[in-house]
């Protein structure tokens, strides 16, 4: 049994609705080809806020958390991510890239590297950060996510919770100030997904602006301050989770939960 889903109370929320927002998306659009895959979309995203999206499959959720670091770039309206619009400019696409971490469904580990390389490359080479501090570093966050004795070993080594824990410290050794997970369970075996669980909730309750693409709604439940419910490039529904769960207001949002309670 889940200890961390049976538990009652929510990490309390540290968002702050007093700053700018970390995270805004205003009227943004994308298409590919000519199909649009993002229609109109506005989201605010607080400092510290824990937002959870969730919606069908290609529904646009890996498309407009991607736009967020411009590994896919929008067509219309503004994204303004800490203060920074995403623009053509190359410094703040730097910019914004070293503030916003981001976890994949598939890991991403570079196979030929340790865990602990994995974890030092951004730091040293994007950072500039020495070698011996990165490493300090590293290990304090493979500490954090409950697997330093892993350190010298290759990632096809480690099952794929390990893994996903390691891209979880890899990408917080770049100190961001914003993470973006997409769908960091859905690859993994049953038993493995409660570990990752763990660590996102260990990373809510720091604080951090996170924006998670999931439908662990155990999850959601427990830490997210906002669910967003998309459907074919809209967003269709948010609110906090007890309400979107239990009074769904459209019949999108009934059948999708109906499908995946
Ligand atoms: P979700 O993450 O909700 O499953 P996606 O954002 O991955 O949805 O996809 C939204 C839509 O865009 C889907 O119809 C998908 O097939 C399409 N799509 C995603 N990536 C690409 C791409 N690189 N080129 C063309 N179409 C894409
Ligand atoms: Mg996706």
């Amino acid at each position: 049994m889940s200890a961390t889903m049976e538990q009652a109370s929510p990490v309390s929320s540290a968002a702050r609705t007093d700053a700018p927002p970390a995270i805004l998306l205003d009227k943004v659009n994308k298409w590919y080809g000519a199909m649009h895959v993002l229609r109109d979309i506005n989201l605010s995203v607080a400092q510290g806020e824990r937002v959870v999206v969730c919606g069908p499959s290609g529904s646009g959720k890996s498309t407009m958390i991607r736009c967020i670091n411009r590994l896919e770039q929008h067509q219309e309206g503004r994204i303004i991510v800490d203060n920074i619009e995403l623009s053509d400019d190359l410094r703040a696409l730097d910019a914004i890239r070293r503030e916003v971490g981001m976890v994949f469904q598939s890991f991403n580990l570079f196979p030929h590297l340790t865990i602990l390389e994995n974890c030092t490359l951004a730091p040293i080479w994007v950072r500039r950060m020495p070698k011996k501090q990165a490493e300090e570093l590293a290990m304090e966050y493979l500490t954090r996510v409950k697997i330093p004795e892993q350190a010298g070993k290759y990632p096809g080594q480690l099952s794929g919770g390990q893994q996903q824990r390691v891209a979880i410290a890899r990408a917080l050794c770049m100190k961001p100030k914003i993470m973006l997970f997409d769908e960091p369970t859905s690859a993994l075996d049953p038993e493995m997904i409660k570990e990752v669980l763990d660590t996102m909730v260990m990373l809510a309750g720091t604080g951090m602006t996170m924006i998670c693409v999931t439908h662990e709604m155990g999850f959601a439940r427990q830490v997210a301050d906002r669910v967003v419910f998309m459907d074919r490039g809209e967003i269709v529904e948010s609110g906090v989770p007890e309400q979107l769960f239990n009074d769904p207001k459209t019949d999108r949002l009934k059948t999708f939960l109906s499908q995946i309670l």
